[in-house]
């Protein structure tokens, strides 16, 4: 059993609203939403954060992003979202496995 609490989530020990899932992703409601929509989109290898990624992950992460405007429409956020991801402990990372944070709704606090 892993002790990286996001690949749990990818075997299913742990419950996650998931609301995308292909065979490299998954995206979860953020237990702790600090907009109306919070979503966390992970790739279901275990990578730790930015700093771990190397020309292996180049088609993975290009694909990421690519999904977050897809998976932010489908969550009616029609005029756009914000895509945050913290990398190590300065960064603000707390889970060391590489997420992007998707927020959007209209009660998304200014930036800056
Ligand atoms: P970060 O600070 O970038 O590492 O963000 C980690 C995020 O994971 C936080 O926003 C947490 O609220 C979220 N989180 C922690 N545990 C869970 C969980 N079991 N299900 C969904 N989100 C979680
Ligand atoms: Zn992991």
């Amino acid at each position: 059993m892993s002790d990286c609490l996001f690949c749990r989530i990818v075997a299913g020990e742990i419950p996650a609203e998931v609301v995308h899932e292909d065979e490299l992703t998954l995206a979860f409601r953020d237990i702790n939403p600090r907009a109306d929509v919070h979503l966390l989109l992970i790739p279901k290898q275990h990578v730790a954060s930015l700093e771990e990624l190397d020309e292996s992950h180049d088609a993975l992460v290009a694909y990421m992003l690519r999904l977050l405007p897809r998976l932010a429409r489908e969550q009616g956020l029609a005029d756009g979202f914000r895509t945050i991801i913290n990398t190590g402990p300065a960064g603000g990372q707390v889970v060391f496995h590489l997420h992007m944070h998707l927020l959007g709704g209209p009660t998304l606090p200014g930036f800056g």
